[in-house]
């Protein structure tokens, strides 16, 4: 079943083949979508253009953090004529060293980048993208639990991910009235190129596998599987809400 035919997608933070949106974007085309894809650098330019001339869409750069980057978006969509109806915001960014040891360690501009580039982003991404977003867009961004449960060596991103669930109840009331929808996806640890960088992260995975009401981690696909729902006017009625995707290890007290 085309759950997404006709509509068209913004998918950003595709670093490689791992990466949530990577699958997010597989699952958006395969259910009919015409995708727009975006990426940060030249880094993982090609790995996102390959992407788009696979599927038939297009891709174009965007830096999250720099409000020109963003400019030029949202000008690449108008001069394409392309109505936003699906964006997802995959991005997230903190130093290495302070997704390890004491979170009190955070250096000032360490936790302001960490909160720039991945919850401020959705709010200056949702306000220049306002003018081309479809009559009933549906805006979302992945989070994690440790934005409401102290979760070792998250640190600083946790209280980014607070920031951005915090966001998305505020830009659903904002763009509610347009008819837009925002919400959050919290995904449960899957190994990407941004999940290894938190100290440990193999642990978590461990914790969740052998603790979550379904004994298994969540994978990609079941995250891009809900995005597919959440595109989608299965999902008409449903906004400024954080969908877990994670077997069920939010809900768990003691296992
Ligand atoms: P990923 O493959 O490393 O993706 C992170 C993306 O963020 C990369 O494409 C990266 O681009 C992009 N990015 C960083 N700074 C940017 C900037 N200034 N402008 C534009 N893009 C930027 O890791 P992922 O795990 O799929 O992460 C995607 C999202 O899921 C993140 O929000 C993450 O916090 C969230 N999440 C992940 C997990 C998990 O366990 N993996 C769980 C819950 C939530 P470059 O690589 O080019 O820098």
């Amino acid at each position: 079943m085309a759950l997404l035919s006709g509509k068209t997608a913004l998918v950003s933070g595709i670093a490689n083949r791992w990466s949530i949106a990577y699958a997010i974007a597989r699952a958006f085309h395969a259910h009919g979508a015409q995708l727009v894809l975006t990426y940060e650098g030249e880094r993982t330019k090609d790995e996102v253009e390959k992407m788009a001339s696979e599927t038939g869409g297009v891709a174009t750069m965007c830096d999250v953090a720099k409000d020109d980057s963003l400019a030029a978006l949202r000008r690449f969509l108008e001069e394409r004529g392309a109505k936003v109806d699906a964006l997802v915001h995959s991005i997230a960014f903190a130093r290495k060293e302070e997704l390890a040891g004491k979170f009190y360690a955070t250096s000032r501009d360490g936790f302001a980048l960490a909160l720039d580039v991945s919850a401020y982003s959705l709010v200056a991404l949702c306000r220049e993208l306002a003018p081309v977003f479809g009559p009933r867009a549906s805006v979302m961004a992945m989070t994690y639990l440790g934005s409401v449960r102290a979760v070792p060596s998250y640190n600083v991103m946790g209280v980014a991910k607070a920031a951005l669930e915090a966001s998305v109840r505020y830009l659903a009331v904002d763009l509610g009235e347009s008819g837009i929808r925002v919400n959050a996806i919290s995904a449960g640890p899957i190994k990407t190129a941004s999940a290894r960088a938190v100290s440990g992260f193999t642990s978590i995975l461990g914790d969740v596998a052998a603790k979550s009401p379904l004994r298994r981690n969540a994978v990609a696909d079941d995250v891009a599987n809900a995005a597919v729902f959440l595109a989608s006017d299965l999902s008409a009625a449903i906004t400024g809400h954080v969908l877990y995707v994670d077997a069920g290890y939010n809900i768990v007290g003691i296992a």
